[in-house]
């Protein structure tokens, strides 16, 4: 391997350490912990998973957490009522509803009722519409805490061609947005594009979430590039893998996060950073 480890783990440890320290200081003096809800519909297992992180790092770093574990069947309604008592608490300043949801619910119209100003996931039209016009608020936790594990490299990003695999609007799209912020040339590609090894080829920066194992042949990486891998995927033996071929990958790139230990736990760090941001400059 010749490619640098972009160590995410550390990183976010680092970053979860100054928010706890951050914490115990406003503690000292007598300003309130930070609160974050987070609410959870149904019993899907990866999504438990995540949501008991979620509240295991609130504890970590001393923020008050607030857990919402609803029943499958939930109405709308319901969650709308939730949400909106939410919205109103003082003691709140991240609302976070764990996504995928039960098919009968209309997750955009949920999320949108979140206030833009406790939407620590960064997923409102509000907070994507600010990061687009470049006075971004509460940013999108994983294209944040990718730009974070970027500035690790100590590579200047300016006029960099990023190429982003996938277009989702909880990554792909913001991750372009947080580029062209940083001022990288960007080009997004998606399930409809072409020639993605094309693309790759003059790729300095790669950004890759698919949800497709082995999506990215290490033959595809130009020499001494920064390779960001985003996917999570659960092999047959439980094994979680990326959507890069690690391995061949590492062998030309300059930088690579590994699967699992990158961007990861660099996302929760973000709804950890977010929280913080809500408590100290939206609602003090
Ligand atoms: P998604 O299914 O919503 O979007 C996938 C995107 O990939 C789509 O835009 C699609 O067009 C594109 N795509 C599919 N096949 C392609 C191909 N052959 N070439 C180019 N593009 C292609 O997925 P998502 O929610 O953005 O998640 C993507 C992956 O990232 C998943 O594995 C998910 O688990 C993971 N993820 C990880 C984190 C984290 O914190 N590490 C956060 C969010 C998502």
């Amino acid at each position: 391997m010749t490619a640098q480890l972009i160590d995410g783990k550390a990183i976010a440890a680092n970053l979860r350490q100054h928010i706890a320290q951050r914490v115990a200081e406003r503690r000292q003096q007598n300003l309130r912990a930070p609160g974050l809800a987070v609410i959870l519909v149904g019993s899907d297992p990866a999504s438990q998973v995540y949501v008991s992180h979620k509240r295991k790092d609130c504890e970590e770093v001393g923020f008050h957490s607030v857990a919402h574990d609803l029943p499958a069947e939930t109405s709308q309604q319901a969650l709308q009522d939730l949400i909106d008592q939410l919205n109103n608490d003082p003691a709140i300043d991240g609302i976070l509803v764990q996504l995928p949801l039960p098919a009968h619910l209309d997750a955009s119209q949920l999320l949108e009722r979140i206030r833009p100003d406790k939407d620590v996931d960064g997923f409102h039209p509000f907070n994507i519409g600010r990061l687009a016009q470049r006075i971004p608020l509460l940013r999108p936790c994983t294209p944040k805490g990718i730009m974070t594990l970027l500035e690790s490299t100590g590579v200047d990003l300016h006029g960099q061609h990023a190429v982003i695999v996938g277009a989702s609007n909880i990554v792909g799209r913001p991750m372009a947005l947080e580029l062209l912020l940083a001022g990288c040339t960007v080009t997004v590609t998606h399930r409809f594009t072409k020639d993605l090894p094309g693309h790759l080829a003059s790729a300095d920066i790669v950004v890759v979430a698919a949800g497709k194992p082995g999506l990215v042949k290490g033959e595809w990486i130009k020499p001494g590039a920064i390779v960001i891998d985003v996917g999570i995927n659960r092999q047959a033996d439980g094994k979680l893998v990326g959507d890069v071929i690690f391995d061949t990958a590492a062998e030309r790139a300059g930088w690579i996060t590994p699967v699992p230990g990158g961007v990861g736990p660099m996302t929760r760090a973000c709804l950890l950073e977010n929280t913080l941001y809500a408590a100290e400059q939206l609602h003090s």
